[in-house]
């Protein structure tokens, strides 16, 4: 079985988590991180290594409905995501990914069943993707769109193509757009015979949780135009899903989600007339 090598290697962007192969030069500035839809940190461009986050960081994992888990990296590191882990009769799915792997976590996930797939909606979320996919020996899951953004390439990345991409039991990727040329969302019928929509933040859940929202940027609050609004859409025309669950803590929408997400690409529309 593979286990997780907690490498002191300083290969891991500590702004954005992303991480670079071992042996190569690391870049001067962190190309997710040099790009308009993020930034440098404060203190300038600054690595770690597996071995240093180890020292003080867990991943907390708590069910949020049956089958339905959510991941985070506590305290929490770098952009501070959670990645969903989803139980399912034919394999179970990744849902991001986190920039950090422990013991617990990989022992915790092995007595459900392991990985089938870690299915990643954007560059931002690309991590330690490279990790997970050694240890659970599965593919990673990437709109070929974004592909020019996998910083740390391994044969385990599927690059797919197209507008959607069925995978089992029901779960679809869809690629919106948007955010990034190939940021996707995710389908997943549960068991209650309700359908999640997991959208990292290709559709952002605003804080009131009475709408959603769509950016280019949103540590830099670069809005998108009118044709990715429209493109967000029309790739999620016809699509039915109640529950909408966003990449940060707190980001859902309980019930109506396709209400929700049709009433907040009008409120945006209408920005434009
Ligand atoms: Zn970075
Ligand atoms: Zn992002």
């Amino acid at each position: 079985m593979t286990h997780i090598n907690h490498t002191t290697h300083q290969t891991i962007c500590a702004t954005c988590g992303t991480q670079y192969p071992v042996g190569k030069p690391l870049p001067e500035l962190c190309p997710i991180c040099d790009d308009e839809r993020q930034y440098i940190g404060d203190n300038g461009q600054t690595w770690t290594s597996l071995a240093t986050l180890a020292k003080d960081r867990a991943i907390r994992f708590s069910q949020i409905r049956d089958g339905l888990y959510d991941l985070r990296i506590t305290p929490a590191f770098a952009i501070g995501q959670r990645a969903f882990l989803i139980l399912s009769e034919s394999g179970n799915v990744l849902w991001d990914c986190l920039p950090f792997l422990d013991e617990p976590t990989i022992a915790f996930i092995r007595s459900v069943g392991g990985l089938n797939a870690i299915v990643i909606s954007h560059p931002h979320y690309y991590s330690l993707m490279a990790e997970w996919a050694k240890v659970f020996d599965c593919p990673v899951y990437i709109h070929q769109n974004d592909a020019v953004w996998v910083q740390n390439p391994t044969p385990a990345v599927t690059f797919w193509t197209g507008e959607r991409n069925e995978l089992w039991d029901g779960m679809a990727i869809i690629n919106t757009g948007g955010h990034f040329p190939g940021s996707c969302v995710l389908i997943q019928p549960d068991a209650s015979g309700k359908t999640n929509l997991l959208t990292g933040d290709t559709i952002y859940v605003a804080r009131s949780r009475r709408l959603v929202t769509f950016m280019y940027s949103y540590p830099n609050l670069i809005p998108l135009p009118k044709k990715a609004i429209e493109q967000i859409r029309d790739r999620l025309d016809g699509v039915s899903f109640d529950c909408i669950y966003g990449a940060f803590e707190g980001m859902v929408i309980p019930a109506n989600g396709r209400a929700v997400f049709d009433a907040s690409i009008q409120r945006y529309l209408s920005i434009f007339e």
